[in-house]
């Protein structure tokens, strides 16, 4: 599996452990959108080809964002430290990879229906 965000800054050499829609407050706010969707990878299955940008926050989650084309590719934060979070459109296949539950659910968005027939998680499971 490999990615084609600009000319390539990262690859993955695995599928993706699980696929979450995540609704939290944080998330919302990196990526502009009113939820995302990651996909969650073992971190060993990430090769970064450069070295972008990360921002920490407070609560110690790194957010890493491409210099290139500013999008936003991935989540890690030291508590969940053998995975790597990237968000599913930056995967060049991302409808092999749907959503297996939502987390957050209790800052979804009241405009935002449930995102198909999957688990729902108030907060983080
Ligand atoms: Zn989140």
């Amino acid at each position: 599996m490999k990615t084609n965000i600009q000319d390539g800054c990262f690859s993955i050499s695995k599928k993706p452990k699980r696929v979450v829609n995540c609704h939290c407050d944080n998330c919302k706010k990196s990526v502009g959108s009113p939820f995302v969707t990651w996909a969650i990878f073992e971190k060993d299955a990430i090769l970064f080809n450069t070295s972008p940008p990360t921002h920490t926050a407070e609560n110690r989650a790194a957010r890493t964002y491409c210099d290139t084309c500013g999008i936003s590719i991935a989540y890690r934060h030291p508590n969940r430290k053998n995975v790597m979070d990237i968000t599913i459109g930056c995967l060049d296949e991302p409808e092999k990879y749907p959503p297996e539950r939502n987390i957050w659910t209790k800052k979804r968005l009241s405009w935002i229906k449930k995102p198909g027939d999957i688990p729902n998680h108030e907060d983080y499971p």
